[in-house]
Protein backbone atom coordinates (compact mmCIF):
# COMPACT_ATOMS: atom_id res chain seq x y z
CA UNK A 1 0.00 0.00 0.00
CA UNK A 2 3.07 2.38 0.70
CA UNK A 3 3.74 4.02 -2.36
CA UNK A 4 5.84 7.23 -3.30
CA UNK A 5 4.42 10.10 -5.57
CA UNK A 6 5.59 10.73 -8.94
CA UNK A 7 5.61 14.25 -8.99
CA UNK A 8 4.49 14.42 -11.97
CA UNK A 9 1.36 12.86 -11.77
CA UNK A 10 -2.36 14.62 -11.23
CA UNK A 11 -2.93 14.70 -7.58
CA UNK A 12 -5.34 15.15 -5.02
CA UNK A 13 -4.29 18.32 -2.95
CA UNK A 14 -0.70 18.80 -4.52
CA UNK A 15 0.12 22.11 -5.51
CA UNK A 16 -2.95 24.17 -3.47
CA UNK A 17 -1.55 26.41 -0.96
CA UNK A 18 -4.81 28.39 0.27
CA UNK A 19 -5.87 26.85 3.41
CA UNK A 20 -8.47 24.10 2.72
CA UNK A 21 -11.03 23.01 5.15
CA UNK A 22 -10.44 19.92 7.15
CA UNK A 23 -13.20 18.09 8.03
CA UNK A 24 -12.97 15.66 11.60
CA UNK A 25 -15.55 13.14 12.26
CA UNK A 26 -15.68 11.78 15.88
CA UNK A 27 -18.44 9.51 16.61
CA UNK A 28 -19.16 9.39 20.16
CA UNK A 29 -21.00 6.59 22.38
CA UNK A 30 -21.38 7.44 25.93
CA UNK A 31 -18.17 9.64 26.20
CA UNK A 32 -18.99 12.31 28.19
CA UNK A 33 -15.69 11.85 30.52
CA UNK A 34 -13.70 12.30 27.67
CA UNK A 35 -15.58 14.79 25.31
CA UNK A 36 -14.44 18.02 26.56
CA UNK A 37 -10.77 17.12 26.52
CA UNK A 38 -10.75 15.96 23.09
CA UNK A 39 -12.33 18.94 21.99
CA UNK A 40 -9.76 21.06 23.20
CA UNK A 41 -7.09 18.72 21.66
CA UNK A 42 -8.57 18.39 18.38
CA UNK A 43 -9.09 22.48 18.40
CA UNK A 44 -5.36 23.10 19.37
CA UNK A 45 -3.69 20.68 16.59
CA UNK A 46 -6.11 21.78 14.08
CA UNK A 47 -5.83 25.07 14.93
CA UNK A 48 -1.73 24.64 14.64
CA UNK A 49 -2.42 23.23 10.75
CA UNK A 50 -3.32 26.11 9.68
CA UNK A 51 -5.97 25.18 7.55
CA UNK A 52 -10.13 26.09 8.04
CA UNK A 53 -11.49 23.16 10.11
CA UNK A 54 -14.57 21.95 11.30
CA UNK A 55 -15.08 19.19 14.29
CA UNK A 56 -18.53 16.90 13.76
CA UNK A 57 -19.24 14.76 16.43
CA UNK A 58 -21.77 11.91 15.82
CA UNK A 59 -23.70 11.19 19.24
CA UNK A 60 -25.02 7.44 18.67
CA UNK A 61 -27.35 7.33 20.56
CA UNK A 62 -25.61 8.19 24.05
CA UNK A 63 -27.33 7.28 27.42
CA UNK A 64 -25.14 9.32 29.57
CA UNK A 65 -24.68 13.37 29.47
CA UNK A 66 -22.78 13.07 25.74
CA UNK A 67 -25.13 14.57 24.28
CA UNK A 68 -25.56 17.44 26.69
CA UNK A 69 -21.62 18.25 26.48
CA UNK A 70 -21.91 18.14 22.76
CA UNK A 71 -25.00 20.55 22.28
CA UNK A 72 -22.97 23.29 24.69
CA UNK A 73 -20.00 22.56 22.11
CA UNK A 74 -22.02 23.74 19.51
CA UNK A 75 -22.74 26.78 20.32
CA UNK A 76 -19.77 27.67 21.65
CA UNK A 77 -17.78 30.64 19.78
CA UNK A 78 -14.81 29.49 17.94
CA UNK A 79 -15.64 26.00 19.00
CA UNK A 80 -16.11 24.85 15.23
CA UNK A 81 -18.24 22.14 16.74
CA UNK A 82 -21.28 20.56 14.84
CA UNK A 83 -23.21 17.70 16.19
CA UNK A 84 -25.68 15.11 14.56
CA UNK A 85 -27.88 13.08 17.24
CA UNK A 86 -28.68 9.88 16.24
CA UNK A 87 -31.97 8.33 16.50
CA UNK A 88 -30.44 5.46 18.66
CA UNK A 89 -27.08 3.84 18.81
CA UNK A 90 -26.57 2.36 15.58
CA UNK A 91 -22.84 1.47 15.93
CA UNK A 92 -19.60 2.96 15.18
CA UNK A 93 -19.57 2.27 11.75
CA UNK A 94 -22.80 3.81 11.09
CA UNK A 95 -22.84 6.81 13.43
CA UNK A 96 -18.84 7.41 11.12
CA UNK A 97 -21.11 6.96 8.36
CA UNK A 98 -23.23 9.46 9.36
CA UNK A 99 -20.41 12.55 9.94
CA UNK A 100 -18.69 11.29 6.35
CA UNK A 101 -22.30 12.26 5.15
CA UNK A 102 -22.34 15.55 6.71
CA UNK A 103 -18.90 16.41 6.24
CA UNK A 104 -18.23 19.12 3.62
CA UNK A 105 -14.71 19.10 4.34
CA UNK A 106 -11.81 18.98 1.37
CA UNK A 107 -10.49 16.23 3.48
CA UNK A 108 -12.00 14.35 6.31
CA UNK A 109 -10.26 13.14 9.13
CA UNK A 110 -11.92 9.82 11.00
CA UNK A 111 -10.78 9.65 14.90
CA UNK A 112 -11.97 7.84 17.98
CA UNK A 113 -13.32 10.45 21.03
CA UNK A 114 -11.51 8.75 23.09
CA UNK A 115 -7.80 10.23 22.59
CA UNK A 116 -6.53 6.62 21.46
CA UNK A 117 -5.71 8.26 18.18
CA UNK A 118 -3.10 11.14 19.07
CA UNK A 119 -4.90 14.13 17.53
CA UNK A 120 -1.14 15.62 16.40
CA UNK A 121 -0.74 12.69 14.16
CA UNK A 122 -3.82 14.62 12.04
CA UNK A 123 -1.17 17.47 11.53
CA UNK A 124 1.30 14.07 9.61
CA UNK A 125 -1.51 13.34 7.47
CA UNK A 126 -2.47 16.53 6.16
CA UNK A 127 1.13 16.79 5.17
CA UNK A 128 0.68 14.03 3.20
CA UNK A 129 -2.60 14.69 1.96
CA UNK A 130 -0.45 17.83 0.67
CA UNK A 131 1.59 16.03 -0.90
CA UNK A 132 -0.82 14.93 -2.93
CA UNK A 133 -1.87 11.17 -1.51
CA UNK A 134 -6.04 10.79 -1.30
CA UNK A 135 -5.94 8.63 2.00
CA UNK A 136 -3.59 8.66 4.78
CA UNK A 137 -4.44 5.78 7.03
CA UNK A 138 -3.22 5.90 10.58
CA UNK A 139 -0.82 2.21 10.93
CA UNK A 140 -0.56 1.33 14.71
CA UNK A 141 3.03 0.34 15.78
CA UNK A 142 2.42 0.40 19.33
CA UNK A 143 -0.26 -0.44 21.39
CA UNK A 144 -0.38 0.73 24.85
CA UNK A 145 -2.62 -0.90 27.50
CA UNK A 146 -4.69 -2.98 24.77
CA UNK A 147 -5.09 -6.37 26.11
CA UNK A 148 -3.05 -9.44 24.80
CA UNK A 149 -6.33 -11.03 23.70
CA UNK A 150 -7.49 -8.03 21.63
CA UNK A 151 -3.81 -7.58 20.03
CA UNK A 152 -3.96 -11.47 19.40
CA UNK A 153 -7.46 -11.80 18.06
CA UNK A 154 -6.74 -8.48 16.22
CA UNK A 155 -3.77 -10.50 14.30
CA UNK A 156 -5.13 -13.60 13.67
CA UNK A 157 -8.48 -11.96 12.22
CA UNK A 158 -6.41 -9.33 9.90
CA UNK A 159 -4.00 -12.40 8.88
CA UNK A 160 -7.32 -14.58 7.90
CA UNK A 161 -9.57 -11.66 6.10
CA UNK A 162 -6.46 -10.98 3.76
CA UNK A 163 -6.24 -14.59 3.46
CA UNK A 164 -9.97 -14.56 2.73
CA UNK A 165 -10.88 -11.43 0.75
CA UNK A 166 -9.29 -9.92 -2.73
CA UNK A 167 -9.11 -6.66 -1.08
CA UNK A 168 -5.97 -5.88 0.36
CA UNK A 169 -6.51 -4.22 3.83
CA UNK A 170 -3.17 -3.11 6.09
CA UNK A 171 -2.93 -4.80 9.32
CA UNK A 172 -2.81 -2.54 12.03
CA UNK A 173 -4.94 0.12 11.22
CA UNK A 174 -8.26 0.96 12.43
CA UNK A 175 -10.44 3.67 11.31
CA UNK A 176 -8.20 6.59 12.08
CA UNK A 177 -7.91 7.93 8.77
CA UNK A 178 -7.54 11.19 6.54
CA UNK A 179 -9.37 11.18 3.38
CA UNK A 180 -9.49 13.13 0.24
CA UNK A 181 -12.97 14.49 -1.01
CA UNK A 182 -12.72 12.21 -3.82
CA UNK A 183 -12.22 9.17 -1.44
CA UNK A 184 -15.64 10.13 0.69
CA UNK A 185 -17.40 10.45 -2.41
CA UNK A 186 -16.48 6.73 -3.50
CA UNK A 187 -17.42 5.71 0.07
CA UNK A 188 -20.63 7.48 0.59
CA UNK A 189 -21.82 5.39 -3.00
CA UNK A 190 -21.56 2.36 -1.79
CA UNK A 191 -24.81 1.79 0.40
CA UNK A 192 -24.00 -1.86 1.93
CA UNK A 193 -25.48 -2.08 5.54
CA UNK A 194 -22.55 -4.64 6.26
CA UNK A 195 -20.56 -1.11 6.66
CA UNK A 196 -16.62 -2.16 7.07
CA UNK A 197 -15.03 0.93 6.57
CA UNK A 198 -11.03 0.26 6.58
CA UNK A 199 -11.58 -2.61 3.85
CA UNK A 200 -14.53 -0.03 1.84
CA UNK A 201 -11.57 2.77 1.75
CA UNK A 202 -8.73 0.02 0.80
CA UNK A 203 -10.99 -0.87 -2.10
CA UNK A 204 -11.74 2.49 -3.36
CA UNK A 205 -7.93 2.58 -4.36
CA UNK A 206 -6.61 6.40 -4.84
CA UNK A 207 -2.89 6.87 -3.53
CA UNK A 208 -2.62 5.69 0.15
CA UNK A 209 0.05 5.87 2.46
CA UNK A 210 0.17 4.67 6.05
CA UNK A 211 1.34 7.08 8.90
CA UNK A 212 2.99 5.07 11.44
CA UNK A 213 1.44 6.14 15.17
CA UNK A 214 1.83 4.93 18.77
CA UNK A 215 -1.86 4.08 20.00
CA UNK A 216 -2.18 5.46 23.18
CA UNK A 217 -4.85 3.97 26.12
CA UNK A 218 -8.18 5.43 26.39
CA UNK A 219 -8.07 9.03 27.96
CA UNK A 220 -10.91 7.69 30.14
CA UNK A 221 -13.75 5.82 30.57
CA UNK A 222 -14.09 2.18 28.65
CA UNK A 223 -14.13 0.46 25.76
CA UNK A 224 -17.35 0.23 23.57
CA UNK A 225 -16.69 -2.31 22.55
CA UNK A 226 -17.22 -5.67 24.19
CA UNK A 227 -16.18 -9.10 22.28
CA UNK A 228 -19.83 -9.88 21.12
CA UNK A 229 -19.65 -6.60 19.01
CA UNK A 230 -15.69 -7.37 18.35
CA UNK A 231 -17.29 -10.89 16.89
CA UNK A 232 -19.87 -9.29 15.02
CA UNK A 233 -17.83 -6.57 13.35
CA UNK A 234 -14.87 -9.48 12.27
CA UNK A 235 -17.46 -11.22 10.88
CA UNK A 236 -19.09 -8.45 8.84
CA UNK A 237 -15.21 -7.92 8.14
CA UNK A 238 -14.64 -11.39 6.52
CA UNK A 239 -18.32 -12.04 4.94
CA UNK A 240 -18.59 -8.80 3.23
CA UNK A 241 -15.52 -8.98 1.73
CA UNK A 242 -14.70 -12.73 0.88
CA UNK A 243 -16.98 -15.14 -1.01
CA UNK A 244 -14.51 -17.83 -0.21
CA UNK A 245 -15.90 -19.62 2.57
CA UNK A 246 -18.73 -20.89 -0.20
CA UNK A 247 -16.34 -22.14 -1.85
CA UNK A 248 -15.16 -24.03 0.59
CA UNK A 249 -18.24 -25.55 1.31
CA UNK A 250 -17.91 -26.65 -2.50
CA UNK A 251 -13.90 -28.21 -1.80
CA UNK A 252 -15.20 -30.01 1.93
CA UNK A 253 -18.15 -31.54 -0.12
CA UNK A 254 -15.70 -32.85 -3.03
CA UNK A 255 -13.07 -34.28 -0.85
CA UNK A 256 -15.52 -35.51 1.83
CA UNK A 257 -17.17 -37.52 -1.63
CA UNK A 258 -14.04 -38.50 -2.43
CA UNK A 259 -13.72 -40.63 0.52
CA UNK A 260 -17.00 -41.80 0.51
CA UNK A 261 -16.38 -42.98 -3.15
CA UNK A 262 -13.04 -45.13 -2.25
CA UNK A 263 -15.01 -45.90 0.76
CA UNK A 264 -17.04 -48.08 -1.40
CA UNK A 265 -14.07 -49.48 -3.11
CA UNK A 266 -12.63 -50.64 -0.34
CA UNK A 267 -15.99 -51.87 0.99
CA UNK A 268 -17.01 -53.95 -2.51
CA UNK A 269 -13.21 -55.02 -2.29
CA UNK A 270 -13.06 -56.40 1.68
CA UNK A 271 -16.77 -58.24 0.59
CA UNK A 272 -16.34 -60.15 -2.39
CA UNK A 273 -12.47 -61.15 -2.17
CA UNK A 274 -11.43 -61.66 1.79
CA UNK A 275 -13.02 -63.04 4.52
CA UNK A 276 -12.24 -60.15 7.43
CA UNK A 277 -15.66 -58.54 6.78
CA UNK A 278 -16.36 -56.99 10.33
CA UNK A 279 -19.23 -54.28 11.37
CA UNK A 280 -17.79 -51.44 12.83
CA UNK A 281 -19.91 -49.29 14.34
CA UNK A 282 -17.29 -46.99 16.18
CA UNK A 283 -16.31 -45.63 11.90
CA UNK A 284 -20.55 -45.62 11.22
CA UNK A 285 -20.99 -43.13 14.39
CA UNK A 286 -18.05 -40.72 13.39
CA UNK A 287 -18.84 -40.43 9.63
CA UNK A 288 -22.17 -39.83 10.41
CA UNK A 289 -21.12 -36.65 13.30
CA UNK A 290 -18.22 -35.57 10.75
CA UNK A 291 -20.67 -35.40 7.98
CA UNK A 292 -23.79 -33.45 10.04
CA UNK A 293 -21.19 -31.30 11.35
CA UNK A 294 -20.10 -30.20 8.33
CA UNK A 295 -23.31 -29.90 6.61
CA UNK A 296 -24.73 -27.44 9.71
CA UNK A 297 -21.56 -25.94 9.57
CA UNK A 298 -22.13 -24.45 5.79
CA UNK A 299 -26.16 -23.94 6.10
CA UNK A 300 -24.67 -21.47 8.96
CA UNK A 301 -22.43 -20.31 6.62
CA UNK A 302 -24.72 -20.08 3.75
CA UNK A 303 -27.22 -18.20 6.30
CA UNK A 304 -24.58 -15.60 7.06
CA UNK A 305 -24.86 -14.82 3.30
CA UNK A 306 -28.77 -14.58 2.94
CA UNK A 307 -29.62 -13.04 5.89
CA UNK A 308 -27.02 -10.35 4.35
CA UNK A 309 -28.91 -10.32 1.35
CA UNK A 310 -32.31 -10.04 3.31
CA UNK A 311 -30.78 -7.18 4.79
CA UNK A 312 -30.05 -5.29 1.98
CA UNK A 313 -32.80 -5.66 0.36
CA UNK A 314 -35.52 -3.99 2.68
CA UNK A 315 -33.17 -1.18 1.75
CA UNK A 316 -33.60 0.61 5.08
CA UNK A 317 -31.84 3.92 5.87
CA UNK A 318 -28.02 3.29 7.32
CA UNK A 319 -29.02 5.72 10.25
CA UNK A 320 -31.78 7.75 11.53
CA UNK A 321 -30.87 11.49 12.43
CA UNK A 322 -32.85 12.64 15.49
CA UNK A 323 -31.13 16.48 15.73
CA UNK A 324 -28.93 18.76 14.29
CA UNK A 325 -26.55 21.23 15.70
CA UNK A 326 -24.04 24.01 14.69
CA UNK A 327 -24.88 23.28 10.80
CA UNK A 328 -25.98 26.20 8.83
CA UNK A 329 -29.24 25.07 7.41
CA UNK A 330 -31.06 24.99 10.56
CA UNK A 331 -30.63 22.39 13.68
CA UNK A 332 -33.71 20.45 13.21
CA UNK A 333 -33.96 18.49 10.35
CA UNK A 334 -36.11 20.38 7.37
CA UNK A 335 -37.22 17.89 5.31
CA UNK A 336 -37.53 13.86 5.05
CA UNK A 337 -34.00 13.69 3.58
CA UNK A 338 -32.32 15.35 6.61
CA UNK A 339 -33.05 12.57 8.56
CA UNK A 340 -32.53 9.66 6.23
CA UNK A 341 -29.40 7.94 6.54
CA UNK A 342 -29.32 7.17 2.94
CA UNK A 343 -25.50 7.43 1.84
CA UNK A 344 -24.76 9.16 -1.39
N1 LIG B 1 -18.58 4.13 19.42
C1 LIG B 1 -19.78 4.48 18.79
N2 LIG B 1 -20.83 3.61 18.85
C2 LIG B 1 -20.76 2.40 19.49
C3 LIG B 1 -19.52 2.04 20.10
C4 LIG B 1 -18.46 2.93 20.03
O1 LIG B 1 -19.88 5.56 18.20
O2 LIG B 1 -21.76 1.68 19.52
C5 LIG B 1 -17.44 5.08 19.36
C6 LIG B 1 -16.78 5.37 20.67
O3 LIG B 1 -17.39 6.46 21.32
C7 LIG B 1 -15.36 5.72 20.25
C8 LIG B 1 -15.15 4.81 19.04
O4 LIG B 1 -16.45 4.45 18.58
O5 LIG B 1 -15.24 7.05 19.82
C9 LIG B 1 -14.33 3.58 19.36
O6 LIG B 1 -14.92 2.89 20.43
P1 LIG B 1 -14.07 2.29 21.63
O7 LIG B 1 -12.98 3.24 22.02
O8 LIG B 1 -15.02 1.92 22.71
O9 LIG B 1 -13.46 0.99 20.96
P2 LIG B 1 -11.97 0.40 21.15
O10 LIG B 1 -11.03 1.54 20.97
O11 LIG B 1 -11.95 -0.15 22.51
O12 LIG B 1 -11.88 -0.63 20.07
MG1 LIG C 1 -11.05 3.26 21.97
Amino acid sequence: MIEELDPASPTGAAGRQAPALISVVVPCFNEEEVIEQTHQALVRVLSESGENFEIIFVDDGSTDQTLHLLKQLATRANGHAKVIALSRNFGHQFAASAGLDHASGDAVVLIDADLQDPPEVILEMIGRWREGFHVAYGRRTHRAAESRFKLITAKCFYRLLNYLSDTDIPPDTGDFRLMDRKVVAAVKAMPERDRFLRGMVSWVGFRQVAVPYQRQARAAGESKYPVRKMVKFALDGIFSFSTKPLRLATWLGVATSTLALLGICYAVVVRLFTDMWVSGWAFLVVAIFFMGGIQLLFLGVLGEYLSRVYQENKGRPLYLVAEKYGFDEGDQPGDDSEILGTSS
